[in-house]
């Protein structure tokens, strides 16, 4: 039985776990119910629902097939929940971000990422909290997940970029 929910947000207090930003006060949010890993009781991490699909797989998944959604927009969320599980690496992207300097190595090719370079961030979600885990080329990003579809992940992420300058800077 899926324990997450999906509700209105009460406020506008509430931060996304996979974009970072503000959920806004009336709109829509998805909660991951895990076991808190610092004491008693189960935690709640609140997501867009978007950005849960794509960062979040498998919660979301569970309650889509719980039949906890029945909004317009579960055919797209289902789609990126089962491309994330289908390609494990996907859930790790974090937002295209230019290398403010030419110190970090790509974690897929190992060679420096040029100053100025467009890169990405990894994220790790290891027993219920968020890891930096490095950084990949941009157009290093599709061969590390082992999928070309991987520009409705990084555009969701990095929504001050249009998806098509997203996709240039993936090389795809
Ligand atoms: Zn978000
Ligand atoms: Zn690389």
């Amino acid at each position: 039985m899926s324990e997450h929910v999906f509700e209105i947000a009460p406020s506008g207090r509430s931060k996304c776990r996979s974009c970072g930003l503000a959920i806004e006060k009336d709109a829509l949010r998805f909660g991951e119910r895990m076991p808190n890993p610092f004491g008693e009781g189960n935690m709640t991490h609140w997501h867009h629902p978007l950005c849960a699909a794509h960062r979040r797989p498998e919660p979301m998944l569970e309650a889509l097939q719980a039949g906890l959604y029945e909004g317009d927009d579960l055919p797209a969320l289902e789609h990126a929940a089962q491309h994330g599980l289908a390609h494990r690496r996907l859930p790790r992207l974090g937002a295209l971000e230019k290398s403010p300097s030419g110190r970090a190595r790509c974690r897929h090719c190992r060679e420096l990422i040029e100053k100025d370079a467009w890169r990405l961030p990894l994220v790790f979600f290891e027993e219920g909290a968020y890891n930096a885990g490095g950084f990949i080329h941009a157009t290093c990003a599709a061969e590390y997940c082992e999928t070309s579809e991987i520009v409705d992940t990084v555009a969701c992420f990095t929504p001050d970029l249009p998806r098509q300058e997203v996709a240039g800077h993936l090389g795809l």
